[in-house]
């Protein structure tokens, strides 16, 4: 069963048609990677999933409900989270203080958090922000100042803040970009471990390749605003449009 269906999206920034009759159909607790040259959409893609952007045509349903129209926020609660594309955690704040952000939001809502809910009860914040720095393996870094964190951990806070939202789909916009080759290989493994520990659907845009092979189990691949093909990896590898399109051969 698809659990995001996108259906003949538009959008267009003034003269740039930036997506065009998009159709992208993602199976419940699969992986599915997005890739396709640069420019190619996919950011503005997931920027019309998450209420960033509304497109100019087409649906947007998740579980069954449509998106469009509603606030970012409003769509996080329907169970969507998203990483960006660069690292949004807060690098005056420690481990532990990030942690606790999104903890708050989940128990008081992200519009009445506020200084006298944060002061009457911590505890459980504190005990569920413990809980997600455990099971992300970031228990041993609390106290450390975020912005000293390694690219790779940094991306696993941001991953492990949107995971206390216990959402139902996980949005990343090229994850591992910008990473040293071992980063990247946590940033797999950690992917792997939350696809088998959570009832979770993943949906990846990424540039590096061997992520995508690694994690995915359907490829869009997006070419000028447009799916060119969707399939299986192994299929997409040998795909004579894609290895022109995307691979320049
Ligand atoms: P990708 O993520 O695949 O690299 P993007 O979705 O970021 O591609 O961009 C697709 C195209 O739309 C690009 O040509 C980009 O310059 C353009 N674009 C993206 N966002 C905007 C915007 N807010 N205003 C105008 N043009 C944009
Ligand atoms: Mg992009």
């Amino acid at each position: 069963m698809a659990i995001l269906e996108v259906k003949n999206v538009g959008k267009r920034f003034g003269g740039l048609q930036a997506l065009s009759d998009v159709n992208l159909s993602v199976a419940e607790n699969s992986v599915h990677a997005i890739i396709g040259p640069n420019g190619a959409g996919k950011s503005t893609l997931l920027n019309c999933l998450v209420g960033k952007l509304i497109p100019d045509t087409g649906s947007v349903m998740f579980d069954g409900q449509s998106v469009l129209g509603r606030k970012p926020y409003e769509i996080n609660q329907m169970g969507i989270s998203r990483v960006f594309q660069t690292p949004e955690i807060f690098g005056d704040l420690s481990v532990q203080e990030n942690m606790m952000i999104p903890c708050f939001a989940k128990r008081d809502g992200a519009f009445q958090m506020n200084a006298l809910t944060a002061m009457s009860s911590q505890r459980d914040v504190i005990e569920k922000a413990e809980e997600m720095l455990v099971e992300m393996k970031l228990a041993d870094k609390r106290h450390m100042h975020a912005a000293s964190m390694s690219r790779g951990d940094k991306r696993r806070l941001e991953i492990a803040m949107c995971l206390s939202q216990d959402p139902r789909l996980l949005l990343l916009d090229e994850p591992t970009a910008g990473m040293a080759r071992a980063d990247t290989n946590n940033t797999i493994d950690l992917l792997k471990q939350i696809k088998d520990e959570r009832d979770i659907t993943i949906a990846i845009i990424e540039h590096d390749m061997h992520v995508v092979f690694s994690l995915a189990e359907r490829i869009t691949v997006l070419a000028q605003g447009t799916p060119l093909v969707e399939d299986t990896p192994d299929n997409i590898k040998g795909h004579p449009k894609v290895r022109e399109a995307y691979l320049g051969e």
